[in-house]
């Protein structure tokens, strides 16, 4: 895809990355790398040979980054060349074909590494398409992107989004800014989706990931399933994902707890975007703007009969990953203090630090501490068009326990 005169990029590796590539993994480290036939440039396409010069794997180089390059392909020797692009974006597409139907217009096309586009993410937000990127190695790459995108799947806009890390790179060397729309006319305000016939409105702009939170869609569902005539707190609230499903499912009262008023005012709106729907004007909406973690330990006399704890990221770094087990060892003891007799609580973890074993116990341990007879009654994960084929993807977990 980029025009170079140099010869291509060759790498060898440690055996160690050379096993790690050939079952799949994604990235290459740098101190993996060892020997390079010369200096590599941002986003060109790396090649990594085994010791009898047998093609291992390609992918795209990111000098300085310590993830120097991350994997396209690794297996037979191909040619990355435009017909592959558009075959490994036909088949990225192609995987969710049968998971939605008209109901649901917003939702995943991309989820990065498991999908074969490392530190790449699209979703889609009814005819709106938000490209957000992790990594440099797309910058350079964008035109042909675009032109992929807009050829197979016609949106009418494309807007990108850049992680905090990339943001005065890719002003500096791209002219590229956070919340651009590079695609369809311009656009103010959020756009608004169905998610299985609940409209709500995502901040593609400005809100944090790409404006929604489309990877706790299985766990609403199950929500919706667990909520008719209960009072239910949904704790980090956000823009009341998990709100709209508990008051659709028959819920008598929802509470949103949140520390940001945009949030709360966000969650208030796609109320008023469903009140067609009589189980959602029969709810009684709360809006309660609070840390979650004071006001939980605080307001003891509130009782619930569902509490979702749904925090952002309580480990962000590996050193924080101990206090962050200890947090959310906390925060379920608070939450379950805030329930009646058979209630539910269910409580998530999108630490990607925290590992599934490590979460569940230290909820399993909070809750046999608290000397009250409970059952747990299943644990869940990402949606569906969230795959997750390598550890470090397998951020989102959750749990629900009956007291
Ligand atoms: N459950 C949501 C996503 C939660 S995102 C959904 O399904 O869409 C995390 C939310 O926690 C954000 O809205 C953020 O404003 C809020 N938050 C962060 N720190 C908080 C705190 N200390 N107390 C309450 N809310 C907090």
């Amino acid at each position: 895809m980029l025009p170079t005169a140099s010869p291509r990029l060759r790498l060898r590796v440690s055996p160690v990355a050379q096993a790690a590539l050939r079952k799949g993994h994604p990235w290459l480290y740098s101190d993996a790398i060892r020997e390079q036939n010369r200096e590599g440039k941002l986003g060109e396409l790396a090649v990594v040979y085994d010791r009898n010069d047998r093609f291992l794997a390609a992918g795209l180089f990111e000098p300085e980054s310590p993830i120097r390059v991350r994997l396209l392909h690794s297996g037979k020797p191909v040619q990355i060349d435009n017909e592959w692009w558009e075959r490994r974006l036909r088949s990225t597409t192609e995987r969710r074909a049968d998971l939605f139907n008209s109901l649901t217009t917003g939702f995943r096309w991309i989820n990065g590494e498991s999908d074969g586009w490392p530190g790449l993410v699209l979703d889609r937000f009814g005819s709106t398409l938000v490209l957000k990127i992790y990594t440099g190695i797309w910058l350079p790459r964008l035109p042909e992107i675009l032109r992929l995108i807009t050829g197979q799947l016609q949106p009418e806009r494309i807007v990108i989004r850049l992680s905090r890390n990339l943001q005065a790179m890719a002003l500096g060397q791209f002219a590229l800014s956070d919340g651009q729309v590079l695609f369809g006319p311009p656009l103010e305000g959020p756009v608004v989706f169905q998610e299985t016939g609940i409209y709500f409105e995502a901040d593609v702009l400005r809100g944090q990931k790409t404006g929604f939170f489309l990877d706790q869609r299985e766990n609403r569902r199950i929500v919706e399933t667990l909520s008719a005539g209960r009072e239910v707190l949904n704790a980090f609230s956000f823009s009341g994902g998990f709100s709209l499903y508990a008051a659709r499912g028959g819920a008598c009262a929802v509470s949103d707890l949140d520390i940001s008023r945009h949030a709360l005012e966000s969650s208030e709106r796609n109320f008023k975007l469903n009140q067609e729907d009589a189980r959602v004007t029969a709810c009684h909406h709360e809006l309660v703007q609070a840390d979650a973690f004071e006001w939980l330990k605080n307001e003891r006399e509130r009782k619930f009969d569902l509490v979702v704890l749904d925090p952002p990221s309580l480990a962000k770094r590996e050193l924080e990953r101990e206090g962050a087990i200890r947090a959310y060892g906390a925060l379920a003891v608070a939450g379950m203090e805030r329930l009646r007799a058979g209630g539910i609580l269910l409580a998530c973890s999108c630490s990607a630090h925290v590992s599934i074993e490590e979460f569940y116990a230290v909820i399993r341990r909070a809750a046999e501490k608290s000397g009250r007879v409970f059952s747990e009654q299943r644990t869940a994960g990402h949606a569906q068009d969230h795959p997750a084929t390598f550890a470090e993807a397998q951020y989102l977990k959750a749990i629900y326990l009956r007291f």
